[in-house]
């Protein structure tokens, strides 16, 4: 017997990704999922509806160009159609941008611990991760960023708010990072969340965007506005990186489906942003409720908070799923718990007064 060709070597080196999971169904016990950073609200009726005419087209290939969205998206940014690229859900997006610029063995700098698909990315796209530790309350290390890059370096990437600890950056602090990093090396600033930051000096991804060629914006349709299950992503760059993003996407990538769902929420964003405010309004009172009791939260900018609960972070996991809440651990290190329904949200609350000191 021969066996089957052997892929490319990194592809055995592509870590798992482990997606938050589903709660057990529970007998009398509402359970709730606060383990993907997912919107509770349900979709608004006219994004359905908008949806459920193209449902009706299956049987139809998707717009190619996605000439709805992109016009969608350049009126609500203030950007040219040449400067964006839509995909299934921003991560295709770093996907995208890791095989489009890197070569084997090129370096991509991150903060870790961040956003779990960095590694499997940079692993899948051949290239080499180098991770800079965040600090101890969970921030990125800016300055040992600007140190790690190297002639090797094609890929920086700062995720603000950061996924799982969720503190931002500050724009001042962005800026001054930007100004070490060499022409050659392009910086993704993930704004997978920037919908739910409230903070004094915020980043303006878009403005650093237009003063500098080498930086990306990616953002989602996935968090503040609702649509997760769709996939569909954006990128703002300067036109040929832009143009690099959409040629190595996938043909017929976003569906029909989502096109007609992220225009119609770009259509009822002031709705989906009252939504967002609420979010933001629960996570001030999860984060007060837990600092109030001791607890030494990060700061939280995303749609959730994070628990560093080190060697007992799998028993933190455990004792919310005994209460009908799935929560994300990360073994040894923490447990990020997402923003969701109110009474989930108190479970969590009377699950963490167990966990202090
Ligand atoms: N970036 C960050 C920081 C995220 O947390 C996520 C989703 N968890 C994404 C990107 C990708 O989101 P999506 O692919 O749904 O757009």
């Amino acid at each position: 017997m021969t066996s089957a060709p052997a892929p490319r070597e990194n592809v055995g080196r592509i870590p798992a990704y482990v997606p938050g999971k589903p709660p057990a169904p529970r007998p009398g016990l509402t359970t709730y999922k606060l383990s993907s950073n997912e919107n509770p609200y349900p979709p608004l009726p006219g994004v359905v509806e908008a949806a459920s005419r193209v449902v009706a087209e299956m049987n139809r290939y998707p717009d190619m160009g996605a000439v709805a969205l992109y016009d969608a998206l350049a009126a609500r940014f203030g950007v040219g159609v040449g400067n964006l690229a839509t995909a299934t859900g921003s991560v295709a997006l770093i996907y995208q941008l890791l095989q489009a610029f890197c070569d084997p063995g090129d370096e991509v700098v991150y903060a870790w611990r961040s956003f779990e698909a960095y590694p499997i990315a940079v692993t899948a796209a051949a290239a080499t991760s180098v991770q800079v530790p965040v600090t101890v309350t969970g921030e990125h290390d800016l300055d040992a960023m600007a140190a790690a890059i190297t002639d090797r370096t094609k890929v920086a990437i700062v995720c603000t708010p950061n996924n799982p600890t969720g503190p931002s950056v500050t724009h001042a602090a962005l800026l001054d990072f930007l100004a070490k990093v060499p022409p050659h090396v392009l910086v993704v600033v993930d704004e997978a969340y920037v919908e739910f930051v409230r903070m004094d000096d915020p980043v303006d991804g878009l403005a650093l965007q237009r003063q500098l060629p080498n930086v990306v914006v990616t953002r989602t349709f996935s968090k503040a506005y609702g649509l997760a299950n769709l996939r569909v992503g954006y990128a703002v760059a300067e036109e040929p990186v832009a143009a690099a993003l959409r040629a190595v996407s996938l043909p017929f990538g976003v569906s029909g489906v989502a096109q007609a769902a992220a225009v119609a929420s770009l259509a009822a964003e002031s709705e989906l942003l009252e939504r967002v405010d609420a979010l933001v309004a629960e996570r001030t009172r999860v984060r007060d409720g837990l600092t109030s009791i001791g607890w030494a939260i990060p700061e939280a900018q995303g749609n959730f908070v994070w628990f560093p609960l080190g060697e007992r972070t799998l028993d933190f996991a455990a004792a919310c799923q005994e209460v009908g809440v799935t929560v994300r651990p990360f073994a040894g290190d923490g447990a990020r718990v997402s923003i969701g329904e109110t009474e989930a949200n108190d479970r969590i609350l009377e699950v963490a007064k167990g966990f202090l000191g």
